[in-house]
Parts: structure tokens; sequence; C-alpha cells
């Protein structure tokens, strides 16, 4: 009898659990440590920020769907781990054993790394955490009286854009609906090299259809550019520029979260898991690791630093193979092990209109830098498909599902795309890096 623990009830841990528990036999415990007592469904914060939707709309109670679906809940943050020893300590002082974990905790948000950024203490927005979309939002409703500059961005280093287009171009959306757009400047900042790369380069027409859409909305982009420091009415730009600001949103770079960070030999500098193919640790092979947790290196090096995009769809793909491969360790079900695609869709949302982008994979092969395809396209309906996607996933976290038959056949044959595909063997080598 084994106890599976996974760390994390976000996008990742809570269907990877859902899937331990499916998978493995009732001798096996499935332990979930949570230190949110709801989980969050990220990618509608946007919406919530902009006093779109409720925050509720995109929460759930951890604690009866623990009980309902299996699970054994210890509600807390993990403050110190022993991958020696196999512990975790949680911080109301609590002690786990375990024989397999998962480390699911998504970022820690590197606010320090720029003077003035963020929400505690700094003069910008997020919306990365349920607790900074809040926050935004009150801070958009004050906007609304008194419309000036509007600032959306991302910090160098930072691996997740797809959220900074949506902001700045649903912001126009309501702004127009007001009839305060012309009261209002918008200016989109990123590290990126060009807008619509999104830390994935030669995605076909995704630099077009996302400038061309920037610009008919009237947003100035300002792309390759670094931002050095941040007052409380504008923001320096390492070329010296400064912009005003009335409202900024602007995206951190992520790093790992405190313990592993605490922990020698588990994460890397910045406190990412290295991970085998099989998203297994080289050293410990009783430690998974998957989403934003993972260290996936960006092999673009552009004139500003930018990370590596870990989508949801992609951490899904993660925890299925996490899940297949733990279960199949414990013999549950049979070989071979699996590893996951990274081939990613993301569908991004601008009011009425919206772009799919989808990189399949997401990391081109190392040998040839090709990836099988790679493509952009817009129309309304793209708004529609990440609505009623949203819907599923809140519906399927609800019944215990986490990637059910229909949708792995669904994502073939509208996109072409697999979240899971068989482990290459032997498989000794640490993901890209
Ligand atoms: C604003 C925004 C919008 C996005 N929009 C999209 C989108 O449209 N489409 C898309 O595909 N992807 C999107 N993403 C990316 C997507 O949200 C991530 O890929 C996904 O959330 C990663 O899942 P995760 O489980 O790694 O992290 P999370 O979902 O962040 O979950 C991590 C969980 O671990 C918990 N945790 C952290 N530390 C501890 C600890 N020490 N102890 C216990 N628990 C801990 C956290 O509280 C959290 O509940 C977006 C990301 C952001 C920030």
């Amino acid at each position: 009898m084994a106890n599976i623990v996974v760390i994390g009830a976000g996008l990742g841990g809570l269907p990877t659990a859902y899937e331990l528990r499916h998978l493995l036999p009732d001798c096996h415990t499935v332990t979930l440590i949570s230190d949110q007592p709801k989980f969050t469904f990220i990618p509608g914060l946007a919406r919530v920020a902009l006093d779109i939707d409720p925050l509720d709309h995109f929460q759930l109670e951890i604690e009866p769907l623990a009980r309902q679906h299996g699970l054994d809940l210890v509600n807390g943050r993990v403050t110190a781990f022993n991958p020696h020893s196999k512990w975790i300590t949680v911080e109301n002082g609590q002690t786990i054993d375990y024989d397999y974990v998962v480390i699911a905790t998504g970022p820690g948000f590197a606010f320090d790394q720029i003077p003035g950024l963020g929400p505690h203490g700094g003069y910008t927005h997020s919306i990365c955490s349920a607790s900074h979309a809040l926050e935004a939002r009150e801070a958009w409703l004050q906007f609304l009286e008194k419309p000036g500059h509007f600032v959306v961005g991302a910090a160098p280093g930072a691996g997740c854009f797809g959220p900074a287009y949506e902001f700045v171009l649903m912001a126009d959306w309501i702004l127009r609906r007001k009839g305060l757009r012309d009261k209002a400047t918008l200016t989109l900042v990123t590290p990126e090299p060009y807008a619509g790369h999104l830390g994935v380069s030669g995605v076909k027409n995704a630099q077009k259809l996302t400038e061309a859409l920037l610009r008919k909305h009237g947003v100035e982009i300002i792309a390759d550019a670094a931002i050095t420091a941040i007052a409380p009415d504008h923001i320096t730009l390492d070329n010296g520029r400064t912009l005003p600001q009335d409202y900024a949103m602007i995206l951190p770079a992520f790093r790992g979260v405190q313990f592993i960070l605490n922990t020698p030999g588990l994460g890397t500098e910045k406190g990412f898991i290295p991970i085998l193919p099989t998203q297994q640790h080289p050293q410990f092979p009783e430690i998974y690791a998957l989403g934003v947790s993972v260290n996936l290196t960006q092999p673009d090096q552009a004139h500003v630093a930018i990370g590596m995009p870990k989508s949801g769809q992609m951490t899904e793909a993660m925890g299925m193979a996490v899940a297949h491969n733990i279960a199949v360790e414990l013999g549950a079900i049979q070989a071979p092990l699996t590893v996951p695609t990274l081939e990613a869709i993301c569908f991004a949302e601008f009011g009425d209109t919206g772009i799919l982008y989808v990189a399949a994979p997401v990391l081109p092969d190392p040998a040839t830098q090709q990836r099988r395809y790679a493509y952009a396209v817009q129309g309304p309906w793209v708004v529609w498909g990440k609505t009623a996607f949203e819907q599923y996933f809140m519906t399927k976290m609800r019944f215990g599902a986490a990637v059910p038959w229909f949708e792995r056949l669904g994502l073939k044959a509208l996109f072409g795309v697999d979240l899971v595909k068989p482990a290459p063997t032997p498989q000794k080598t640490v993901v890209n890096v």
C-alpha cells in the first residue's frame, strides 16, 4: 500500500489527483495538500479583474470535492520537504510521509525583480491569483470613474503573455461599450521580440493577426522592452523611455515556490523542478512534477529575457502522464510509461473576437528545429470556445473527472493534438536543458 501525495490543488494538481484515484486500487491513498480552500480556474481571472464575471464563477470548494472523490485532504502550505527521508512538513506542523509525490505548486511571483512591481506595496496590478484579481478589479472600477493612461504588459523573464493581450483588448472592448474609449490611452509593453510571439517563435499568422488586432484597436505596442522601474504615475523602460500610467497590469516573471527554493538539490536556481521526459526528477525517481513548477528552458534567446509558456493544456497533459506513470510503477496498469506531447492550444479572448494559437509541439524537435505544425486563427468563435471550455473544465472538476476519453478524442479530431505518447526507452535525458 502506497501513499501518493499531490502538492497543490490547481489546474494541474486537482485533475492529477482525480486521475490517480481513478487508476489506482483503493489500497493506495491519494493525499492532496492545498494551501487554498478553493480551486481557482486561473485563466478566468482577467474577466474577474475587468468586472465581467464574479470570482465565484471560477472557484470550487476543495473540501467537499476531496470527500466525494476519495482524496485525503490536508489544508495548509507545504513549508519543508526532505527528498532523502521522503517527508513533507505543512505549515501547521503536520508531517506527511510519501511513497510518491507530485509537485504541482504552480508559480511563485518575482515581484521583487523590479522596484515598484506588483500589488504588494508596488504600483501595478496582477491577475495571477484570485486575491490579485480582486484588487485589480477595485482599481479598474476606480479607473472607469476617471480614465487615463492604461498600461498592460509583462516583466522581463515572464513566460505568460496571452493574458496581457486579453486584458488590454478586453479593456478596450469595455471602454468602447461605455463610451469612454477616447478618454484613455492603451499601451502594451512586452519583452517578447514581437506581439504574438507568446514565448513560442514561428507560429504561422500569430504576429500578423495579433499586431493587426492591437493596432486596429488603437493599442500602442512596445515590444522587445524591459521594464526597469515603476513609480505611482509612470513606468521606466531600459531605453530610458517613460510611460505615464494611471492603471497598470504587469504580469511578473515566475519562479518556483519557497519550499522548493529552500530544499537543496530539489529545484534549479529559480526553483523549478528538473524533469526527465516521464516527469520524474532525475535524482529522486519517486518525485514527479507538472505544470508551472517544472523547468522548461526557453530555446529562443531574445534581446530581453523571456520564459517558456506552460499553458493549462500542457499542464493537464503532464498531469495525465504523471498519474499514468505512477500507476505503472505501482503495477496498477501495464507499461509502457508515457510522456506528455506538449502540443498546446490556447484560446485568447478579446471581447467580440479572439485568436486561437496552436503549437504542436511547443518545443521544436531539437534535431530539426521543426514542429509538426503551428498556426493562429481569428474569429468570434474563439470566445465561444473559451467560454464553453471554462464551463466544461469546471464541470469535470465538480464530477471528479480528469481528461475523459471523449475530450482526448475531441482534441485529436478538432485540432490534431494528442496529450500523451509512449515514453522513449531508455529515457535518461533531462528535458531540454
Ligand atoms: C492570468 C493567467 C491567465 C492564463 N490564461 C490561460 C489560458 O487562457 N489558457 C491556458 O492554457 N493557460 C492559461 N494560463 C496558464 C495556466 O493558468 C497554467 O498553465 C496553470 O494554472 C498551471 O497549473 P499549475 O497546477 O501548475 O498551477 P496553478 O493552477 O497555479 O496551481 C498551483 C496550486 O498550488 C498551490 N500551492 C502553491 N504553493 C503551495 C504550497 N507550498 N503548499 C500547498 N499548495 C501550494 C497554489 O495555491 C495553487 O492552488 C494563464 C495563467 C495566468 C497567470
